[in-house]
């Protein structure tokens, strides 16, 4: 496994250890699985359709049994734990959210803190808080139906309760695939900025690799037979892929994606010497990807792009520029 990746310095939230699942029709959906995602840490396993994505998300929550190996969750073997006491520090987020079609928003969301003995009016707090925190105004979407919100706004519903025990574990299987692209877009990164504020420890499956590097702190590519075929940082799949199986599921455009991860440095920029300000267009942070460097020169149709760390200019980057980053972080 790739121990350079994120959070390889803090003890595992979970570990799978040689986890196999061959279903009574004797398919094998997983495969020896060797995981760990650290605390804090968000990981996506992605692969074609029936590659086990789903089942290895089941046995973490006890959905499903596995036939060989162990699971640990914070130390704990869950084989040995209740399920229902597991299941309450696991929230879990699927794409047909499961709501109640009678009762409303509000209702929907106490429901988990109800399940564990809160009165009904800390409960009722804790549904207003959890709605606030993923941007549905509770004066507005409390007392509504499930049948009454958009397809994104059900999808939020389903990350509010999913969070309502407040779980350090959170597990989401194609949590926005049922809604149109623009709105994923949207949901994807309220969610990380939602998981930022929030740090939890996140296991999402996805059959979409731009979803994966998107999301992803470390990213585990699937394989036909429910194998691990690559379990890596976005930057380091996209710029080497393990296999062929890799590289063709990462597709011909992988070149495009490592933009998106790759950030800036100040090593590829040039000094602002003879270039004023007003030359150039509109400015980027230094934190910005090299996908943003570029969209902006050639939005705004110039060849270079000022950068700045705060309010001063640290210099300019230029496509010459751009190629040498992407260089060095396949050097790293
Ligand atoms: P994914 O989520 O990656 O699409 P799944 O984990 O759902 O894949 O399924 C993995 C494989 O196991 C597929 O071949 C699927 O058909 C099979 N499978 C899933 N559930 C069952 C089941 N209950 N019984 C038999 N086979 C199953
Ligand atoms: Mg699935």
């Amino acid at each position: 496994m790739d121990v350079t990746a994120t959070g390889s310095d803090v003890p595992p939230m979970i570990r799978l250890s040689g986890v196999g699942k061959t279903y009574e029709d004797g398919t094998v959906a997983v495969h020896e699985l060797d995981l760990e995602v650290a605390a804090g840490e968000l990981v996506v396993l992605v692969g074609p359709s029936g590659c086990g994505k789903s089942t290895t998300l089941k046995m973490i929550n006890r959905l499903i049994e596995p036939t060989t190996g162990t699971i640990e969750i914070d130390g704990q073997d869950v084989t040995r734990s209740d399920p229902v006491q597991l299941r309450r520090g696991i929230g879990y987020v699927i794409q047909q959210v499961g709501l109640f079609p009678h009762q409303s928003i509000e209702t929907n969301v106490m429901t988990v803190p109800l399940l564990y003995g809160e009165s009904k009016a800390t409960a009722r707090d804790r549904a207003h808080t959890l709605m606030n925190l993923v941007g549905l105004e509770p004066a507005t979407y409390a007392g509504r139906y499930p049948h009454q919100l958009s397809g994104g706004q059900r999808q939020r519903v389903g990350v509010a309760r999913a969070l309502a025990a407040d779980p350090p574990v959170l597990l989401m299987d194609e949590p926005f695939g049922a809604v149109d692209p623009v709105v994923r877009v949207r949901l994807q990164d309220e969610f990380l900025r939602l998981q930022q504020e929030l740090g939890k420890t996140v296991v999402l499956v996805t059959h979409d690799i731009d979803e994966a590097v998107k999301m992803g702190d470390r990213v585990a590519v699937f394989a036909a037979g429910g194998r691990l075929a690559q379990y890596a940082t976005p930057a380091e799949l996209l710029a080497r892929p393990a296999d062929e199986v890799v590289s063709d599921f990462v597709g011909s455009t992988s070149g495009l994606r490592r933009l998106s991860v790759t950030p800036l440095a100040l090593e590829h920029l040039e000094p602002m010497d003879g270039v004023s300000a007003g030359d150039l267009g509109a400015a980027i942070d230094l934190d910005s990807t090299l996908e943003q460097a570029l969209a902006v020169m050639l939005r705004d149709d110039r060849p270079m792009v000022g950068v700045k760390d705060g309010a001063r200019f640290v210099g300019v980057l230029t496509p010459l520029g751009v190629h040498q980053a992407l260089r060095a972080s396949l050097a790293e």
